[in-house]
């Protein structure tokens, strides 16, 4: 693979440092059996993914910001291309954030670990 990114890590389940190992032991967000369940080290390059106890109370401020972006995005999308269908733009919102609630979950643990964990390749030594 090319060098560890960020944005692909975040996006694609991935550890931070190296790009390589799995952030969550699944690829779905939506294993409802296992959708939260993390490694503790990466399985590739051993980096902690749970730095200390509690580390992922930060995470609620990061799926916080990504369900307000959610919903403003959505709305505008709504205001501008189905100005008449309002009723179902107040329908629809909250089956999506629930359905899009362990996406998010994930995605805010990822990213929150991230914000902390500069990728390998930018290290010169260590
Ligand atoms: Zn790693």
């Amino acid at each position: 693979m090319a060098k560890p990114n960020k944005l692909y890590s975040v996006l694609f389940n991935k550890c931070p440092r190296c790009g390589e190992g799995d952030f969550f032991i699944t690829k779905s967000a939506y294993n409802l059996k296992n959708f939260d369940k993390m490694n503790k080290h990466c399985p590739n390059c051993g980096e902690n993914l749970v730095p200390e106890p509690g580390f992922y109370q930060g995470a609620l401020y990061m799926s916080y910001a990504f369900y307000v972006a959610f919903m403003v995005i959505y709305f505008l999308i709504f205001v501008n291309v189905f100005p008449n269908y309002l009723d179902y733009f107040l329908a629809s919102i909250i089956p999506i954030l629930i359905i899009l609630t362990p996406y998010f979950y994930r995605l805010a643990r990822r990213s929150w670990l991230a914000l902390f964990i500069t990728p390998e390749s930018k290290k010169t030594a260590s």
